[in-house]
């Protein structure tokens, strides 16, 4: 899929053995701010992709400070310049939970006054199970995550049919981004070993399928505790130990899920009875909540929890133990409403506990109408909560996410002698206290100047 020449984008003269030099109106990571700032980049190697408007750049910051400092270094004076005075540069973001195979369902309105189960039921029946769709789901998806600075992601496999999961995982193998594609499964009530067995399919074809691929990883996604009884979250922790691989899961997302699982009752019960799949015996109905049900499966490995948008004190305690981490959807978590029924969503007390916890966008289907024109990114999470709750933590989508899926979060990090896992240019609100707020302010779009596809995976995320 590669080709040598590469579209029109800031660095279109990126070539190797060039020097860049970008003057920008700050440079921000989550450790730091420089403003302004420049930055002096050298050029190792330079492809394109045709889902990428940006280059993909092996390249190395060799100096980045304040314009002054960055003149006097022997290399500025051949540099090719790129102004970007007006803007913020920052470090490419990652998307810990999304669903690119959903990306052809669109943008959907959701009514929170309906509830959960006719949303599940609408994704069902609008959901492509056709190889081809769902490749091209995923390619269109790919496409607007690094339209949006997103340069890798947490991706769930979500086609059960065995064609279609591994189409969904052959799209991202042939994609600029690095990801975990995390094998969705559902197993329970009388479909619990047909489930398991499925899953274990899938499993074995998607590893043999990125077995040499250094940008994509498998991991292993029991859906939900309303999907999947305790024997299949067992299977999955077992088999994630044998192969090390990371696992996450939805968990304690809905009103109708904690009602389940406390009471055994409510709209949740209703529809698995409708499919043939309640099966009686899950654990529900004693009282629990949602991470007090899968509380043997966390003590047995740490699990990425995707939503977990109601907590008590101590279930957080429960994830902080057990080396949890939290994937937070705040626009999805808005779209349904969900705070007029649980409360407002635990994240700051799940980072008061030291959980990390990272935001990110859920699929397509909750996100906002302007998501195929804008793309699909994590940094209009991060200014949902900043405007709402003054929090302006860029680890939330940058090292904090990257830690959660195995890759290098310094590669996620601005600094002079380090290869960035990309680079994004966005506007700056003038009035704002500070460069980072007035990213956080701006309704900017996040533009990717270039990505990297050098390996950035280190260690086995949350495994
Ligand atoms: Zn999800």
């Amino acid at each position: 899929m590669l080709s040598t020449d590469h579209p029109r984008t800031p660095l279109e003269n990126a070539h190797p053995g060039r020097m860049i030099r970008i003057d920008a109106g700050a440079a921000i990571d989550a450790t730091r701010t420089i403003a302004p700032a420049s930055m002096l980049l050298e050029i190792h190697a330079c492809e394109s992709h045709p889902l990428s408007s940006a280059p993909i750049l092996d390249a190395t910051i060799l100096v980045l400070d304040v314009p002054g400092q960055v003149d006097a270094h022997p290399a500025a004076a051949d540099a090719e310049r790129v102004d970007l005075t007006g803007s913020a540069l920052l470090p490419a973001m990652v998307n810990a939970h999304t669903h690119l195979d959903l990306t052809h369902v669109g943008p959907q309105k959701t009514d929170p006054d309906g509830g959960f189960v006719p949303w599940i039921e609408m994704v069902r029946t609008r959901r492509s199970h056709d190889p081809e769709q769902v490749a091209r789901s995923v390619r269109e998806g790919v496409r607007l995550s690094l339209a949006a600075g997103v340069v890798a992601v947490g991706d769930i496999a979500g086609a059960c049919a065995s064609e279609a999961s591994l189409s969904a995982l052959a799209a991202l193998l042939d994609s600029p981004l690095h990801a975990v594609s995390f094998v969705e499964f559902f197993a329970t009530g009388a479909r619990t070993d047909e489930g398991i067995a499925q899953a274990d399919e899938r499993l074995r074809a998607s590893l043999d399928l990125c077995a040499q691929s250094t940008r994509i990883r498998v991991g292993i996604q029991p859906h939900a505790p309303y999907s999947c009884g305790p024997r299949a979250y067992r299977w999955a922790i077992a088999r994630a130990t044998d192969l090390s691989l990371p696992v996450s899961t939805h968990l304690g997302e809905t009103v109708e899920e904690l009602d389940l699982i406390a009471h055994g009752r409510g709209p949740m019960r209703a529809f698995l009875e409708s499919l043939g799949l309640w099966g009686g015996q899950q654990g529900f109905g004693q009282g629990l909540r949602p991470p007090e049900h899968l509380r043997t499966v966390l003590e047995t490995r740490p699990m990425l929890c995707a939503h977990v948008n109601s907590l008590r004190d101590e279930d957080i305690a429960l994830l902080a133990r057990t080396g949890a981490s939290v994937a937070y959807c705040p626009r999805a978590h808005a779209a349904f409403g969900h705070e007029a029924r649980l409360g407002a969503h635990p994240y700051r007390r799940l980072l008061d506990a030291g959980v990390p916890v990272a935001l990110a966008t859920d699929s397509i289907v909750t996100l906002p109408e302007s998501t195929p024109e804008r793309g699909m990114g994590v940094l209009d999470e991060l200014r949902l909560v900043a405007r709402r709750d003054g929090v302006q933590r860029l680890d939330l989508i940058t090292t904090t996410p990257a830690m959660m899926l195995g890759l290098d979060p310094n590669r996620f990090l601005l600094r002079a002698g380090g290869c960035p896992m990309g680079l994004v240019a966005t506007g700056m609100e003038k009035n704002a206290q500070g460069p980072l707020a007035g990213v956080l302010m701006s309704d900017a779009p996040a533009t990717l100047l270039f990505s990297s596809n050098s390996c950035g995976f280190t260690g086995m995320g949350v495994a």
